[in-house]
């Protein structure tokens, strides 16, 4: 698989593809690569953000199903799948502590870019629409 170029083919894919993947991205879960490829994403780039991970014991730290720890899975972790298509954008976005709070900020950055709008250097969203306001309750007066 030499020669692939991840970020170029994020940046090829349908829009609405990339929307509907990033919906299913919070900050814990671990996704079935299955499930990405179902929602049109390109097979080389759910390979790339497929990991094997592993739960820590912790209730946050691990991966459940049916009220069950699973030790173990192969998969997709949301948030790596959101950082790579806001590198592969170009974004620059805030860090955050909670990982939930930092899922919610790229995805909403990825959001903004692919409704065609700027970030605002005060609140640093991507939340500036064609009337050149920002948008963000953060800096709305
Ligand atoms: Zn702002």
């Amino acid at each position: 698989m030499t020669g692939f170029d991840v970020s170029e083919a994020i940046r090829k894919t349908d829009p609405s593809v990339i929307r509907a993947c990033i919906e299913i991205c919070d900050g814990w879960e671990v996704w079935k690569a299955e499930t990405f490829v179902e929602k049109g994403l390109d097979k080389r780039i759910v390979e790339v953000v497929t990991e094997d991970h592993q739960s820590d014991g912790s209730y946050k730290g691990s991966m459940w199903k049916n009220g069950e720890m699973v030790p173990t899975a192969r998969g997709v972790y949301g948030p790596r799948l959101l950082w790579t298509i806001v590198e592969a954008y170009g974004l620059k976005v805030r860090g955050a502590l909670g990982r939930g709070t930092q899922a919610a900020i790229l995805r909403d950055a990825i959001k903004g870019h692919l409704d065609g709008k700027k970030r605002c250097p005060e609140c640093e969203r991507y939340t500036i629409d064609e009337s050149g306001e920002c948008q963000s309750e953060y800096c709305r007066k």
